[in-house]
């Protein structure tokens, strides 16, 4: 089965359009996310529209603040604390990368953490490690991640027990990823650029997740007949000039339980659990 990733988004954004409708008659207004973006970057700019449009489609809204790519670390700073007292913004995303002459710990660590809806502060990557059940009421996780889990769990994946292998240890996405696998008592392998005959420790797995930017990396001969294929990746194809996965989808495929495409899988339901986030930072700052 070739995961629907569109399919599947447009039924969450319906339900959040549903609950934000509810959120505004109770409380007078809907969610509202605010992005800052600081430059131009391509990929930045294109995903900042798209939160845009799917805000409006989950019944949110969403404030982008763009800033010039010459901003000063202390002037990005300022317009972070601005929006951490702002009370009618409830979810913050600083869009990555900055320019080069900011760092992104600092900036990163000004973000308020109630309103942090990439769950990339200190307390909520250590709330994400302590907890051993996966509540996403509590705080956010990063939204790739908890994507990921939507998506096994809407392909009816029990993951008990299951042998599961991540490949990348970034602390986006891979490393998160495989926390919450293991807080669903999945049995998990994290994968890196060290890692000695990769290919045998993949072919044992149930469920792969692949998070690690190389185009086509895991071909059919990594992949166990049977197994869950979550692709994580976004990479040019050098030969078609195509957007791919870190999976080389088309020899894989056949052999495979569910795999996710790319594009139309995870960046897919990445964008709802961003809009999924907001929500919930709405809800816990108004105590519902
Ligand atoms: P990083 O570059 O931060 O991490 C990549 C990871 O892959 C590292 O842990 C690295 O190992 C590992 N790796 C690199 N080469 C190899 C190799 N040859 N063998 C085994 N492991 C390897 O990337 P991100 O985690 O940020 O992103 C991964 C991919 O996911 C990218 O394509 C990115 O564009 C995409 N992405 C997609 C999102 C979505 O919503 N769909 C969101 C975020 C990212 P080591 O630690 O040893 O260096």
């Amino acid at each position: 089965m070739v995961f629907d990733g569109k399919a599947v988004a447009a039924k969450v954004l319906q339900t959040l359009a549903a609950e934000n409708a509810k959120l505004k008659e109770r409380y007078g207004r809907v969610p509202c996310l605010s992005v800052l973006l600081v430059g131009e970057d391509y990929g930045s700019t294109r995903y900042v529209a798209s939160c845009e449009k799917n805000a409006q489609r989950a019944g949110l809204e969403c404030k982008v603040v763009r800033m010039a790519e010459t901003s000063s670390e202390e002037e990005v700073t300022e317009a972070i604390r601005r929006l951490n007292e702002d009370s009618s913004v409830d979810g913050i995303l600083v869009q990555m990368p900055l320019p080069k002459h900011i760092s992104q710990e600092r900036i990163v660590e000004t973000i308020l953490p109630d309103k942090d809806v990439d769950g990339v502060t200190d307390r909520n990557v250590s709330q994400l490690w302590k907890q051993r059940r996966n509540d996403y009421s509590r705080f956010c996780v990063p939204c790739t991640p908890r994507s990921v889990m939507r998506i096994l769990e809407e392909s009816e994946i029990d993951l008990d027990g299951l042998n599961t292998v991540v490949i990348g240890r970034s602390n986006i996405v891979g490393m998160p990823v495989s926390k919450l696998l293991m807080n669903e008592n999945a049995t998990v392998t994290v994968c890196h650029s060290h890692t000695k005959d990769l290919a045998a420790i993949v072919r044992e797995a149930d469920v792969v997740v692949a998070a690690i930017g190389k185009a086509k990396f895991v071909g059919a001969e990594m992949v166990r007949n049977g197994a869950v294929v979550v692709d994580v990746g976004i990479n040019v194809d050098e030969t078609t000039g195509k957007m791919c996965g870190d999976v080389d989808t088309e020899a894989v495929k056949d052999r495979c339980k569910m795999i996710t495409p790319v594009p139309g899988g995870v960046g897919q339901l990445t964008i709802c659990s961003l809009m999924e986030n907001t929500m919930d930072c709405f809800k816990r700052l108004h105590n519902g």
